[in-house]
């Protein structure tokens, strides 16, 4: 069955910022120019919308706590100035991302410092600044313990490894927490044991509500035993949709032979619609019976005076940005063209997984010359498989050298994370959107 272009589409959810920034006949072309290639467009006033959302959810439900931004998930300096003004926190995994989040106003008490087996010198910079840091090791812990002792105090959080990712890396099995436990009683004069942390693959309500309200008891059972322990993190994994549920479920329902270019297939994608998200997800969380009690886990958190603490890397940029490509080139096979992208799908995180950012990019401008066309999108190298997009995306019309190629809601993930100077090109500049004097303004992230 021949399926319609319609039918093909996969629309992304648009932030009201961006339609604007597309809406505007110029804003994007005089970047593109300024620039000189492709770039990372910002928008720090959405990641401050989410940030507060996440606060509100945690006092709607009478629990105290704070939001640590999972900063691997873009590099970015526009959205630790929000986490500042938010008095939100930041969550750190080396001296660099440590020492950056300093330098744009996050106290060192508002980091979190997680991550396999950190180096004594961030351990260092921890204690040295009051940050707090998730241990993942009875080696580490060791060499907390003396950094410690060095400097005079440290806060740590134990992570642990849960039951429901058992091959996971990370965490504490439950001999090794126990024997932890017993390390941090005896060393209490200098480490402050504030409590334990997780972080949870997959994006499910249902596990996090319950090992939060494990940890809850744990937490009881440490206070007896001296500890402070007034503190829970879960972590990151809140939840995303990028596409509506109607179209999102057509795609599925389609199965993906002959989508991509070449054959290609693809064994999983990220769920591109979800419900809840975000901030949703969090309350919904709170909401869940704690451990079969008619207490909720939010109630419990609340009862118990622990704290809740979080680290959405994801969900805090959902609609804060985008990415814009300019068309360097089009040429037309059998069934549908291919467009090379002034850029590399180094860009576009989602490939390196072997997977695909799925949403539609949008052909800007939208209207000129030609007819609806089908295509894929290359990257600007010399390799069949730097591919962006290898699905035959639907097009209002032939894309040419000069368009520019907006691939939507890219800030959480895909912009940064696996970038190179490949062929010795640049990387892409960051771009800040803002509105000052009634209308959108751009400046650089990072002059
Ligand atoms: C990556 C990570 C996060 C952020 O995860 P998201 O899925 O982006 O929310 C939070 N905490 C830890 C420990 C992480 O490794």
């Amino acid at each position: 069955m021949e399926l319609t272009q319609e039918a093909l589409r996969l629309p992304a959810k648009e932030a009201p910022w961006a339609r604007e920034v597309r809406e505007d006949p110029r804003m994007l072309a005089d970047i593109a120019r300024a620039v000189g290639g492709p770039y990372h467009l910002l928008h720090p006033e959405q990641f401050g919308r989410n940030l507060r959302e996440f606060g509100r959810a945690l006092r709607t439900a009478g629990v105290d706590g704070k939001v640590y931004y999972g900063k691997k998930a873009n590099k970015a300096a526009c959205w630790l100035h929000e986490c500042a003004t938010a008095d939100e926190g930041v969550d750190v995994a080396s001296t660099q991302e440590f020492s950056d989040s300093l330098a744009h106003g996050i106290r060192g008490t508002d980091l979190m410092v997680t991550g396999a087996a950190k180096s004594t010198d961030l351990l260092w910079l921890a204690a040295r600044h009051g940050s707090t840091v998730a241990i993942d090791a009875l080696d580490e812990l060791e060499r907390a313990v003396s950094v410690a002792r060095a400097v005079g105090s440290m806060q740590v959080l134990l992570r642990v490894l849960p039951a429901e990712n058992p091959h996971s890396r990370f965490g504490f099995s439950p001999d090794e927490l126990d024997r932890a436990l017993e390390r941090c009683i005896q060393e209490r004069d200098h480490l402050t044991m504030r409590g334990f942390s997780f972080h949870l693959n997959g994006y499910e309500v249902a596990p996090r509500a319950s090992l939060a309200s494990e940890l809850l008891d744990r937490c009881l059972a440490a206070r007896v035993q001296g500890l402070q322990a007034d503190a829970i993190s879960i972590g990151g994994g809140f939840a995303v949709s990028y596409l509506e549920a109607e179209d999102w479920h057509r795609f599925l329902d389609r199965g993906t032979g002959s989508l991509f270019h070449g054959g290609k297939e693809f064994s999983h994608f990220y769920p591109y619609h979800q419900a809840p998200t975000g901030a949703e997800m969090l309350a919904a969380i709170l909401a869940v019976p704690a451990g079969g009690r008619s207490a909720t886990v939010g109630a419990r958190f609340a009862q118990s005076g622990t704290r809740l603490l979080l680290e959405p890397g994801r969900a805090l940029l959902d609609g804060a940005g985008c990415t814009v490509f300019p068309v360097q080139g089009f040429k037309p096979r059998e069934d549908h063209g291919i467009i090379t992208a002034d850029g590399l799908s180094t860009s576009l995180s989602e490939q390196w997984k072997g997977s695909e950012f799925l949403p539609d990019p949008v052909l800007w401008p939208e209207t000129g010359p030609g007819e609806p066309v089908r295509a894929c999108v290359g990257g600007a190298s010399c390799l069949d498989y730097d591919m962006l997009s290898w699905r035959k995306i639907p097009f209002p019309r032939e894309p040419r050298s000069g368009d520019l190629l907006i691939y939507p809601n890219t800030a959480g993930y895909q912009m940064d994370k696996n970038e190179s100077e490949f062929h010795q090109r640049p990387l892409p500049r960051r771009v800040v959107a803002f509105r000052a004097d009634g209308r959108l303004q751009w400046r650089l992230d990072r002059p």
